[in-house]
């Protein structure tokens, strides 16, 4: 990626939160349901998030002790409206499970430390992949670590930022290397604009980059195309 490149990724920032606004990402009533957000919506709409969300809220299970507690059969039929949800009920209890059995509960203190430290305890987790991992690092976390998804990849790469098939560790450290903080280079003003970027891409992603016969016209980015 070029200079100019580099430049259309902040113009890219400032046309999405003049068009949208910031956007107060991640969408959770604490740092651990953001977390249980991040392993439900993998291969979901978030609309179906927020009901598996609101059937474990109901059930008082939005807790490290009481997801804990549950049998694994429970929470799937709870997280049901998620899809996938055996598969997910099994990813949940592993998080929680080294949450409470490692650190005894404390979200903070699994999220602390050195970032790569951190990420590496993640993704050793069942089912927590990079994506996953970024996501908890940053919302939750307040790490300074890009969160790359397919909206990111399918919008860079329209635009001539990044290939197509462009790997999540590439894209990511394209992100890193040129998205420092238009404001200034203090980590906490990176991890704001790095949460709120990340979050005006998935709404572009879902409002007018979609696979199919994407609203150019309509779209705020659309005086960055060719
Ligand atoms: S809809 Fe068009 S202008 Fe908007 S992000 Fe996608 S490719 Fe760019």
């Amino acid at each position: 990626m070029d200079t100019s490149s580099a430049l259309s990724l902040d113009q890219a920032y400032e046309l999405m939160l003049k068009h949208h606004g910031h956007q107060g990402w991640w969408p959770a009533e604490s740092d651990f349901e953001m977390c249980v957000g991040a392993i439900l919506t993998q291969n979901t709409s978030w609309t179906q998030v927020v009901k598996a969300l609101d059937q474990l809220r109901c059930n008082q299970c939005l807790a490290p002790n009481a997801m804990h507690a549950v049998d694994e059969a429970t929470l799937a039929q709870w997280i049901r409206p998620a899809g996938y949800f055996r598969l997910k009920a099994r990813r949940l209890k592993a998080f929680v499970g080294v949450l409470i059995e490692t650190f005894s509960g404390d979200l903070v203190a699994m999220l602390e430390g050195e970032t790569s430290v951190v990420r590496e305890r993640l993704l050793a987790i069942h089912g927590i992949g990079p994506e996953t991992a970024d996501s908890m690092l940053l919302y939750a976390g307040n790490h300074p670590v890009f969160v790359v998804d397919a909206y990111t990849r399918r919008i860079f790469s329209r635009h001539g930022w990044c290939s197509e098939h462009e790997s999540y560790q590439s894209l990511q450290d394209l992100c890193h290397e040129k998205l420092g903080c238009s404001c200034c280079d203090e980590k906490v003003s990176r991890v704001e604009f790095w949460k709120d970027y990340h979050a005006q891409l998935v709404r572009i992603g879902k409002e007018f980059c979609r696979p199919r016969q994407p609203r150019c016209q309509a779209c705020p980015l659309g005086a960055l195309i060719g």
